[in-house]
């Protein structure tokens, strides 16, 4: 853990109690401050109680004897509409920040050139996040990482000067992070998201631009216009920016050129990587992602050729596209993340020849957005809430069976997949992306996933791709 020792003998309200703020009460009572927290989950205040953190209810506090105001990422700032607490710190004129601030004044004090590589976007962050640990850990490096990945980055180790940052910032912990200033930022892609939390894809825009003004080096993927106005101000500004693209070639900078990433400087290009029978990095989109983080591991002075040897042994992300099974001419791949269209749509541009299994519970809009990848799909297996609705959204346009489970569905799916590659002699993937939120079947995506993955685990003579546990194996 990282004790917060600047903010030694200050008086810090905090607000949320869940995973990371748990954390961050007790980083800064490590550091010496003196906490009161609080939260609207008397649970997660008892919780709080348990592990020795001061609790108050904030409202019946003095807020002039605070000097920071500590809120979790979840807590709304600004939209819909600022959280009391937020309204509180702002009347008695209190900062309000978060765990990654927290770091970001350790890090200037005990190792301010240490890497860090913060890492943003609309799609792929924790792709990238995990691609580039895996790189840092393959060529035996202090890597630590976390952030909006999973692990609260104040539970990491405290910065030493050959540490390395590897941290998936969120548009609200960046909110939060008024002097956030990575040694590499990257900044992915923008589309319009979270605009409930964020007002407007302008303001949602502006608070993702912050990572990268103030970094050190700039990576930015430029496919999008918002994007693209950005790394034209960072130009402007004489910001050190590296570009990527995964649809354009370019005068200088990374993109990704048939199955290859090109580094291109000045005009003259050089072949960094070929992800050509990479499975965990397969699709245009991955491609932008394994761009942003050769240049960022570039940045840590790791040479090109031995960024590239770690490319291959990546293993993928757990429920994003992983290859998991693999049977004669069939590939079976787990993309339980993807709960709406838009999340599907990479999957769907990134095979042929699919048995899709899709459906749960369906989201506004429904799958109409990927009508121009239905040619690839050889035939659909419905399953939940989301069925019937799906079974006329795909009309006569593609074949399709209601399977209802997910069991029924990966065999039915496995089975036809089967049938169409021995008359064909082509290859098949099974496809599990259910464009979908997994409430009406399942707790959560993960379980939805696991699900699944138990499903093709069970299928005579499977290969497995990924370690999987069998029903029948003891534990231990
Ligand atoms: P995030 O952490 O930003 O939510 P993930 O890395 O978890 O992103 O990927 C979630 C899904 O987003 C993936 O399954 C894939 O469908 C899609 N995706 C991943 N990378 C990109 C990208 N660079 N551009 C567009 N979509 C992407």
């Amino acid at each position: 853990m990282i004790p917060a020792r600047s903010f030694k003998d200050k008086k810090v309200a905090l607000f949320g109690l869940g995973g990371s703020g748990l954390v961050t009460a007790r980083s800064l009572i490590a550091g010496g401050a003196n906490v009161v927290a609080w939260d609207d989950n008397p649970e997660q205040v008892a919780k709080s109680n348990e592990l020795g953190i001061p609790t108050s209810d904030l409202r019946n506090e003095d807020w002039s004897q605070f000097d920071s105001f500590v809120l979790a990422p979840g807590v709304p700032l600004t939209h819909p509409k600022p959280h009391w607490s937020v309204e509180l710190a702002q009347k008695a004129d209190v900062e309000i920040i978060g765990d990654i601030e927290i770091f970001s004044r350790e890090r200037a004090s005990l190792a301010p050139n240490c890497a860090f590589i913060a890492i943003t976007g609309t799609n792929g962050k924790s792709t990238t996040t995990a691609l580039i640990s895996h790189i840092i850990t393959e060529n035996d490096l202090n890597i630590q990482m976390g952030g909006n990945i999973g692990t609260a980055i104040l539970s990491l180790d405290p910065p030493q000067d050959d540490s390395i940052y590897v941290v998936e910032c969120s548009s609200y912990q960046i909110d939060l992070a008024p002097s956030l200033c990575p040694s590499a930022g990257i900044l992915l892609n923008l589309t319009p998201d979270h605009l409930d939390r964020h007002g407007s894809m302008e303001h949602y825009a502006s608070v993702k631009e912050r990572l990268v003004a103030k970094s050190e080096n700039a990576i930015i993927g430029i496919d999008d216009e918002y994007c693209r106005d950005i790394q034209k101000r960072l130009f402007q500004d004489n910001v050190s920016t590296t570009s990527i693209s995964a649809t354009t070639e370019l005068a200088d900078g990374l993109f990704l050129d048939e199955s290859l990433i090109v580094n291109a400087s000045n005009g003259e290009h050089s072949v960094v990587a070929d992800l050509s029978g990479i499975e965990t990095l397969r699709g245009q989109h991955n491609a932008q992602n394994v761009a942003a983080a050769i240049a960022a591991c570039h940045t840590i002075g790791l040479p090109f050729d031995e960024i590239a040897n770690t490319l291959a042994s990546f293993p993928g992300l757990k429920h994003r596209m992983q290859p998991v099974g693999r049977l004669d001419d069939l590939l079976f791949i787990n993309d339980s993340k993807a709960t709406n269209a838009e999340a599907t749509a990479p999957a769907l541009k990134s095979y042929e020849d699919i048995f899709w299994i899709l459906g749960g519970l369906p989201k506004d809009g429904g799958i109409t957005s990927l009508s121009p990848y239905f040619e690839r799909v050889r035939k659909a297996f419905l399953i939940g809430e989301a069925a019937p609705k799906f079974a006329a959204e795909l009309g006569d346009k593609v074949d399709f069976e209601i399977a209802n489970t997910l069991e029924l569905a990966v065999a039915h799916s496995h089975k036809s997949a089967r049938e169409f590659a021995a008359q064909s002699g082509r290859k098949a993937t099974i496809l599990f992306s259910p464009a979908c939120a997994s409430f009406d079947q399942f707790r959560n995506f993960e379980i939805r996933g696991d699900c699944f993955v138990d499903q093709v685990a069970n299928i005579e003579g499977i290969e497995m791709l990924i370690p999987h546990k069998s029903k029948g194996d003891a534990d231990g």
